[in-house]
């Protein structure tokens, strides 16, 4: 090894030794070694060997204005300087947290006017979770309490959150779901639209949520939660038909719409929120990722006016909150992200420009043997690894498909994510037109690889 680096060496043995990391496989990595990132720029990171790496997942779909920003850094420690800390509890704020309640309430749909801090999207999920509840009780309808959510969808790692996620491996550790979480199908034609058309299925799992209403009886059901377009899952991009018929079904059974915009909002579809890009408002929306770019943790939820409003007049205190909820140095620094993604034009970009491009340099892979079927909106997409193109036959270890085919990008240099047998993409919002290429092109090997 490099002798500058020879330090680092020790950082992962000592990582090893201390450090118990999210979603890893402590075995696999004290085997294969942490994986050390030190600095970014732009589109690009940085290992300890000097290795660099184009992240076409910026980050965990968060970096949307790219790394190295030096305003963002300089907003964060400008306002640490005045005012390093203060809460928002017992009715104080800061001066950036409140702006930022306003710059967020102004691009979201135009009832959705209120917003409740939080760290992260998990504590979203938690924090929506007792406002939908909180919100039904004050109107004394007591029984609206059960929540639907979907099959493989993600929500957090709180106890809440992922309960509310749909991923069964998550559930199986820690005796989850919660009571009073109930799911249903997700709308992923592809691995289980059958012979159906994608707009029929779209209408078929959409109506699953009538069908559980009626089941469980709408006056016991406070909200149905989804992600606009399912991230974790696989990047599932709902059919046309889907959003529609989910707005209607809420309006008729007054359940509140909960649309889960942690990885949608932003600016990732080409709008600012996933909401508008499929043309939907709903009551409350967990947000977080693209709020600061990653540079702080921050999320919220966006809370319409009519639940605002029940919370104001009729609920009293509302007794939920974290020590943080508002950070300053943090609101500060979302909003020197977002006055960046609006001064550059990052979200019109998406629409008109690398969007676009971004759509029809993936679909390059379309006639692929081994991809079965690629989708994007804006810079959100997936490839569909598959056995038999003709079948949509999947392989029998999807997991281990993915992981190979990513492990074969990463170590060409490009930064992919797998969710079983789909390659995800999810770039900063400033990628080059040639990085695509560069990103595109790196998969296109590793499929060719793979066969
Ligand atoms: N909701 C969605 C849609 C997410 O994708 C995520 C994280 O990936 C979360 C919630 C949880 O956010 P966090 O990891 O900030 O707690």
């Amino acid at each position: 090894m490099d002798q500058r680096f020879a330090h680092l060496s020790n950082l992962a043995a000592i990582d090893a030794a201390h450090h118990i990391h999210p979603f890893s496989n402590m075995q696999k990595l004290n085997a294969e070694g942490t994986r050390i990132i030190e600095r970014g720029e732009g589109v690009h990171i940085w290992d300890s060997t000097g290795k660099q790496y184009l992240d076409a997942f910026a980050g965990l779909w968060c970096v949307n204005v790219g790394y190295g920003r030096s305003s963002i850094a300089e907003a964060a420690y400008r306002q640490m300087q005045e005012l390093p800390y203060y809460n928002c509890f017992f009715g104080t704020t800061t001066p950036p947290t409140t702006l930022l309640a306003q710059k967020i309430a102004s691009r979201a749909g135009p009832k959705l006017n209120h917003v409740f801090f939080t760290n992260s999207g998990s504590e979203a999920s938690d924090t929506w979770f007792r406002i939908a509840r909180v919100y039904w009780k004050a109107l004394g309808h007591e029984t609206k309490t059960r929540i639907i959510a979907r099959n493989n969808g993600y929500h957090g790692s709180t106890v809440a959150g992922a309960s509310l996620g749909g991923m069964t491996w998550m559930h199986e550790q820690g005796n989850l779901p919660i009571d009073g979480i109930v799911h249903i199908n997700q709308p992923y034609w592809y691995a289980e639209g059958g012979e159906l058309s994608p707009e029929d299925f779209g209408l078929k799992v959409a109506r699953e949520l009538e069908e559980k209403i009626i089941e469980l009886g709408e006056e016991n059901v406070a909200a149905f939660v989804a992600e606009p377009i399912q991230g974790a899952g696989g990047v599932i991009i709902p059919p046309e038909t889907y959003w529609p018929e989910i707005k209607r079904i809420c309006a008729k059974y007054q359940i509140l719409l909960v649309a889960d915009e942690v990885i949608c909002g932003f600016g990732r579809l080409g709008t600012w929120f996933g909401h508008q890009y499929y043309d939907f408002e709903p009551d409350l929306a967990p947000i977080a990722k693209g709020l600061s770019s990653g540079y702080l943790p921050i999320g919220g939820v966006l809370v319409a006016d009519r639940v605002a409003e029940v919370l104001r007049d009729q609920v009293g205190d509302f007794y939920h909150g974290y020590t943080y909820s508002g950070h300053p140095a943090a609101a500060a620094a979302a909003l020197e992200n977002l006055r960046i993604i609006e001064e550059e034009g990052l979200v019109e970009r998406v629409r008109d420009d690398i969007g676009p491009y971004f759509a029809e340099a993936l679909s390059s892979l379309a006639d692929h043997e081994a991809v079965g079927e690629v989708v994007s909106v804006g810079l959100m997409g997936a490839v569909q690894i598959t056995a038999d193109k003709a079948s949509r036959r999947r392989y029998e270890k999807p997991d281990d498909i993915g992981t190979a085919v990513r492990n074969h990008c990463v170590s060409n240099g490009v930064i992919v994510r797998a969710t079983g047998d789909r390659m995800l993409f999810s770039p900063p919002l400033i990628i080059a037109r040639k990085e695509v290429d560069q990103a595109v092109d790196t998969l296109r090997n590793a499929l060719d690889w793979l066969r």
